[in-house]
């Protein structure tokens, strides 16, 4: 025979006491705990007790134990713990906290089971899966799953992919998998005798009223959602990816739907269409302003850039977006802000700047990197805003490939016909390994992003690398264009995170609950070069730049490129405002959210 202890009435009876003594306790001890009539825990468990009362009436009725066995409960509240100890990213966040996560743990499993049975593994076993790969990916990038990394996983190259296939991470992936079929072996031998699935449901209502009692003892405004796992975990990954989706769809729709600029009649004074002139776009990625040694950084990232006189520079110019995609609309079309600012004048009204380049006779070619799955939204926005490109290059491996692919192009062609080069490569994106290991000028570098805080010195000289790897990238570009009137923009998509702001890599930048435009990152490189053959071309192109100069000291954004670009060439457009072009007397500085001063 069992002993006493163990008998589930007396189990039922004592867990209870147990609680409420603590409840008790902690209520007379929390000095910030006031009553709420407004809190919905105290409407959910009259509910939850209700439906017990009802259960265990059924169960008296016809005449079995209102509960499972003891050893059942006693094995569900252990394997609960097993389960949090494990997957809960937040257990030992707050330990006061944690009886509540781990009765709530325990309603899940009781309550899951009871409708599903085994079936309940289709759902059970990916996400204990989820959870044990989302420790680890905490652990190594100091982020959790959010919707910027499922957006960023959806839209990861080739090469990214590549980047992230560690033999660490290699061990993590199988170490998750194998620990998701551990234990949801262990739960299917647990409850397998289990046969009375009334008990079960009966034994999660119970759990579900404990928790909420637990609950109770917590002040409303210090309970934290992340607290109530797994419930909130199954609703958060549930949001990060519909959000990512959501997102990727109301960005491409966006963009689907603007006309193009080259649809409204224009004029070109400055050119007649046979001066051989090259005018290059280059969105750059995650290039902080200052991590470029030509806007002060004590490491000499841009040595190239530093040596030109024909630069101007802009030091102050703030991103729309932390996101590729957005920032590539705000860069080319008349788009002021993100897709999420609500205000429908700072929503784009047409589409590329490139178009119209194309309607006045410049030949478009784009240069990217080596990206996969085309029909992600990170292709596909770019390469709407780039549609009437009549050549496109993706360099396999190195962006420096597709230096020679331009010398050819312009080969190919007239030296009298202009030409528009738009080049978007992979620059300082994560995993920072964009620049050559035997010619880094900054060692150790370390080209994994993985447990970044703890080999801050080598993140940092990686990505240092690849900054100066795009400034000799754009040297050798400036080489190719040698004797031939050109102007080169470069402007980069987003900042990143090197510890900034106490964020570490750009997909925490939602965990750390900060606003993109109060953080430095969204300060981003941003130049002009150009070639004194292009300055010579037109008085109007002479005295825009000189005006374009004079603005350098303004803090300008991502909304100005459209219409400066326009300003330059003297485009005449209806879709031209010279209040954003900062080669006009007129140009206003950018007014929108941007960070402190003094951070
Ligand atoms: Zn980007």
């Amino acid at each position: 025979m069992r002993p006493r202890i163990f008998h589930t009435r007396l189990l039922f009876y004592l867990v209870v006491a147990v609680l409420c003594v603590g409840t008790g306790i902690a209520w007379l001890r929390d000095s910030e705990w006031r009553f709420s009539p407004a809190d919905p825990i105290l409407y959910g468990m009259p509910i939850a007790l209700l439906l017990l009362l009802g259960g265990i009436y059924a169960a008296h009725a016809q005449k079995y134990e209102a509960l499972p066995p003891a050893h059942i409960l006693w094995r569900i509240l252990l394997f609960a713990l097993t389960c949090d100890v494990t997957c809960n990213l937040y257990i030992f966040n707050n330990l006061m906290h944690a009886p509540f996560s781990l009765l709530l743990t325990a309603t899940c499993i009781c309550l899951i089971w009871a409708l599903m049975g085994r079936l309940c593994m289709i759902f059970v076993c990916p996400f204990f899966i989820l959870q044990l790969a989302q420790i680890a990916g905490h652990y190594q990038y100091g982020t959790r799953i959010n919707s910027l990394v499922v957006a960023e996983t959806l839209e990861a190259s080739e090469e990214e992919v590549f980047g992230y296939l560690s033999a660490s991470n290699m061990f993590i992936a199988a170490g998750s998998v194998f620990g998701g079929i551990l234990l949801s072996w262990i739960l299917m031998r647990l409850l397998r005798s289990q046969h009375n699935r009334f008990q079960l449901v009966n034994a999660g209502l119970l759990f579900a009223l404990l928790a909420g009692a637990f609950s109770l003892t917590i002040p409303p405004v210090r309970r934290n959602p992340n607290y109530y796992w797994p419930v909130y975990e199954v609703f958060a990954l549930n949001q990060a990816w519909t959000e990512a989706l959501f997102h990727n769809q109301a960005t491409i729709k966006q963009v689907e739907s603007l006309r193009s600029p080259a649809d409204q009649p224009s004029t070109l004074t400055t050119l007649r269409g046979d001066e051989g002139v090259v005018l290059v776009i280059h969105i750059g990625e995650s290039v902080r302003a200052d991590r470029m040694s030509i806007n002060g950084y004590s490491r000499d990232t841009t040595p190239f850039l530093r040596s030109c006189s024909n630069i101007i520079n802009f030091p102050n110019c703030i991103s729309a977006a932390c996101d590729t995609c957005q920032a590539q609309i705000a860069i080319l079309t008349d788009a002021r802000r993100n897709i999420y600012e609500k205000d429908p004048a700072m929503q784009p009204h047409t589409g590329s700047v490139l178009d119209l380049f194309a309607a006045h006779g410049f030949r478009v070619c784009s240069f990217f990197g080596k990206r996969n799955a085309t029909h992600l939204k990170y292709d596909m926005v770019v390469r709407l805003l780039t549609r009437c490109s009549t050549e496109r290059h993706y360099a396999p491996g190195s962006p420096w490939t597709a230096v020679p692919l331009m010398a050819d192009s312009l080969r190919q062609q007239s030296a009298r016909q202009n030409t528009l080069f738009f080049i978007n490569n992979e620059g300082s994106h994560t995993p920072f390994f964009h620049f050559d290991p035997k010619q880094a000028p900054f060692l150790p570098a370390g080209a994994s992003f993985e447990n970044p805080a703890a080999h801050a010195e080598s993140v940092n000289n990686a990505y240092d690398n690849t900054i100066h790897y795009t400034d000799e990238f754009v040297h050798r570009v400036t080489r190719v264009l040698l004797g031939r009137p050109w102007l080169y923009l470069y402007i980069s998509d987003h900042g990143e995170y090197l510890g900034h702001d106490g964020i570490w890599g750009r997909a925490a930048l939602g965990e750390s609950g900060r606003n993109y435009h109060s953080t430095t990152g969204c300060r981003v490189g941003m130049f002009f070069l150009y070639s004194r053959e292009f300055e010579n071309l037109h008085p109007h192109i002479a005295q825009a730049l000189r005006t374009l100069a004079s603005h350098t000291h303004m803090p300008v954004a991502q909304e100005h490129i459209f219409h400066t670009l326009l300003g330059i060439f003297d485009l005449q457009s209806p879709w031209y405002n010279p209040q954003l072009d900062l080669s006009s007397p007129s140009a206003q500085p950018y007014s929108g959210p941007l960070p402190e001063a003094t951070e």
